[in-house]
């Protein structure tokens, strides 16, 4: 598939997910970053790394949701985890498989 076409899949993905969790006025980029996964900040604005676009939908739904929830609780505390774990079932697994996958890359990349 062509890096274009991966890319609008992705942002579909994103919006999909918006919609379900609620999160309303996203400004979304897919770009090159060096030590994240995804950034967001309060004013709406969501940046995921181009990066995620090799990895599989498993992925990207932890990663998107993720930091969709961020847009409600701000930490990874008690009411994340279980939000991650209503939506995604076993979000670890997910996550374990985003930082053991291009390990070298992955290093000490956060998702944020
Ligand atoms: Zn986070």
């Amino acid at each position: 598939m062509r890096a274009d076409s991966k890319k609008a899949e992705f942002k579909h993905r994103v919006r999909h997910w918006a919609e379900k969790l609620d999160v309303k006025n996203i400004w979304l980029g897919v770009r090159p970053m060096r030590n994240k996964w995804a950034s967001c900040s309060t004013n709406g604005h969501l940046n995921f790394n181009a990066d995620l676009l090799s990895h599989d939908r498993p992925v990207w739904d932890y990663v998107i949701v993720h930091e969709l929830l961020h847009f409600s609780v701000p930490n990874h505390g008690k009411l994340w985890k279980s939000l991650m774990r209503a939506h995604l079932g076993d979000y670890e697994a997910m996550e374990r498989r985003l930082t053991a996958g291009n390990a070298s890359v992955a290093r000490g990349r956060e998702v944020g």
